[in-house]
């Protein structure tokens, strides 16, 4: 079991502060799902879960474009100044060559069956490339405890960093590289997957997952119950 910071009642300086960025935008709102719904929707929802997880955890939360409107990459590492960690919360998709068609309530969309689980990236870029990937197995490690699955899909594109706990290598994402602070983006599953998507939406299923990447990050935040960073 990883020990909770709110069971240590830290002195607020030295609570580790975690920006949470939704990914993408509301004008350039990033993947649709099996039934048209944007990757931004999905991704507000989760952050907002996570939010209140990493709070629970006695985490400080730096919430980064929970407004969907910010301006560019770079603004969001630039946003969470002052942070510990960063995670980026997305929600994955599908190469469009592997996409097939179905009748969605009389519509004709795009969905997939081969691809389907979590995904955490890391960029060797970062400057903490260590304390990134620290995080990003913790994270991992919580997640499949928690009886969620990594998807092995990146192994096409990605070298593993920790494949088993479904970390890759991503060296140019623009949010993890441009932080001065350890970073990772998250792929919470799949909305091309007809199946996932339904998951992904049940406010159970994404409050069961935003614990889990809270507790991983509060366990990877801490060293024997003190910041890591102290
Ligand atoms: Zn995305």
């Amino acid at each position: 079991m990883f020990l909770a910071l709110a069971a240590l009642a830290l002195p607020a300086a030295a609570v580790p502060r975690v920006a949470v960025d939704v990914g993408h935008t509301l004008a350039d709102p990033g993947a649709w799902s099996a039934r048209g719904r944007s990757e931004f929707a999905f991704n507000r929802e989760l952050a907002g879960r996570l939010a209140d997880a990493l709070a629970a955890q006695g985490l400080a939360v730096q919430p980064v474009n929970f407004t969907g409107d910010i301006g560019s990459l770079a603004e969001r590492p630039a946003r969470a100044a002052g942070s510990d960690f960063f995670i980026s919360v997305h929600h994955d998709s599908i190469g469009e060559e592997y996409l097939s068609t179905w009748d969605w309530d009389g519509i004709e969309t795009t969905h997939t069956d081969l691809k389907r689980g979590f995904g955490i990236f890391v960029s060797r870029r970062n400057p903490d490339l260590q304390r990134s990937l620290n995080c990003a197995s913790a994270i991992g490690t919580t997640l499949r405890r928690a009886g969620f699955v990594p998807t092995p899909w990146h192994a096409r594109k990605h070298l593993p960093a920790d494949a088993d706990n479904g970390v890759w290598y991503y060296d140019n994402l623009v949010v993890l590289h441009k932080a001065t602070f350890p970073a990772v983006l998250f792929e919470a599953g799949v909305i091309k997957h007809r199946e996932e998507e339904l998951e992904l939406r049940d406010p159970e299923w994404q409050a069961r997952m935003a614990e889990a990447v809270a507790e991983g990050t509060a366990a990877c935040l801490t060293v024997r119950g003190k910041p890591a960073r102290e």
